[in-house]
């Protein structure tokens, strides 16, 4: 089938070719132009446009790594379709190892799908929107936890849309959290124009978690499987999913009294009922607060500063029933989740998918 040229930032990209540029999307009050780094591979085959996006927050480094790998993994000769690999968006962020866009402290991710007169944010997001995003078919965002928490590995996606809830459970990550994500996310800019996106979280912010980095090359993958991009390639299912429903299902454990934070869950995300997850002391210790689990659930995300306020949130918690615990406990045996416990720099050899799943997940949302 005859395939067109790609036309992105000002390039054109013949059927084909792998083109790598950088985007020109301002300038600093020093001078330098402010430039955002950009693979297209154009394939040579038809099929659809498909983005990756990372350091929205400048200073979430997992997803950099992944569209790096993600740009020089894939051969035009073997896409149905194109990708469009932007590395760092938040470019003034990522100069500054910050998560929002200097000196005012904007956040780029409440800033599209922007505009051509507005804040510095407000304009970086708008070309990006409309050199990039606009011209795509569907999207994968990354992101980390903001610095000083971490996040277990999930999607966030709006399920209520067929193509949304398609690319996320493509993705195959074991929790989804439901919802169409604040007003200004590139997701929601995103979905509200027809062009299917799903935010990915994971970990750290700061660092590249090679565990995450393994698995996460995988789900990309998979969604590039079940678009037909890869079409000979299987897409991976997960064992379990938990689709958290919006509200409700899903909240902050939060500190009541100040003081020192000692960490009691663990190792794995999977907590019982009444456990203790967190003491929160004074220095004396007379004063000690136990923060128990309010019922059997996971530890999505987790605050990693050793000090909090009264009312700091310490934990992200969703409920899970005593069906999706017992797969989990499974899983738990099986060592899926033993890549919370790792902290190495060495790339570790793939296994998170080693045994591909074809089979459809067993699906325990709600
Ligand atoms: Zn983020």
């Amino acid at each position: 089938m005859f395939r067109e040229d790609a036309h992105f930032g000002g390039h054109v990209i013949t059927p084909g070719e792998r083109r790598t540029f950088r985007f020109e999307c301002g300038e600093t009050y020093h001078g330098d132009s402010l430039e955002i780094p950009v693979t297209v591979i154009n394939g040579e085959f038809e099929g659809p446009t498909v983005f990756l996006t990372a350091a929205v927050h400048g200073d979430e480094l997992n997803g950099v790594k992944i569209v790096q790998e993600v740009a020089r993994q894939y051969d035009p000769e073997d896409i149905h379709g194109t990708l469009v690999c932007l590395h760092v968006l938040n470019v003034p962020g990522f100069l500054a190892q910050q998560r929002y866009v200097p000196i005012y402290d904007e956040d780029l991710n409440r800033s599209f799908p922007g505009g051509p007169h507005g804040t510095l944010a407000s304009r970086l997001a708008n070309m990006v929107y409309t050199e990039f995003i606009s011209n795509c078919d569907l999207g994968i965002d990354f992101h980390t936890s903001t610095r000083n928490r971490a996040t277990m590995y999930h999607v966030r996606a709006d399920m209520r849309d067929p193509d949304v809830e398609r690319v996320a459970r493509a993705f195959g990550t074991s929790v989804i959290l439901d919802g169409k994500g604040s007003v200004g996310t590139l997701r929601r800019a995103a979905c509200r124009d027809g062009i299917p996106t799903v935010t990915v979280e994971m970990g750290r912010a700061h660092r590249f978690q090679t565990a995450h980095l393994d698995r996460a090359l995988h789900c990309v993958a998979s969604v590039l499987a079940e678009h037909e991009v890869l079409p000979d390639r299987p897409v991976s299912w997960p064992g379990w999913t938990r689709v958290v429903a919006r509200g409700g299902e899903k909240r902050w454990l939060r500190a009541e009294t100040a003081g020192l934070v000692e960490m009691k869950w663990g190792p794995h995300p999977l907590v019982e009922e009444g456990e203790p997850l967190f003491v929160v002391s004074d220095h004396f210790k007379d004063d000690v607060e136990v923060v128990r689990a309010p019922s059997t659930g996971l530890v999505v995300g987790v605050l990693e500063n050793a000090v909090a306020y009264p009312g700091h949130p310490l934990c992200h918690f969703v409920t899970v029933d005593e069906r999706t615990a017992d797969i989990i406990r499974e899983d738990i045996q099986r060592g899926v989740f033993d890549i919370y416990r790792e902290g190495g720099f060495q790339w570790p050899e793939p296994r998170w998918y080693a045994e591909h799943r074809s089979s459809p997940a067993r699906n325990t949302s709600t």
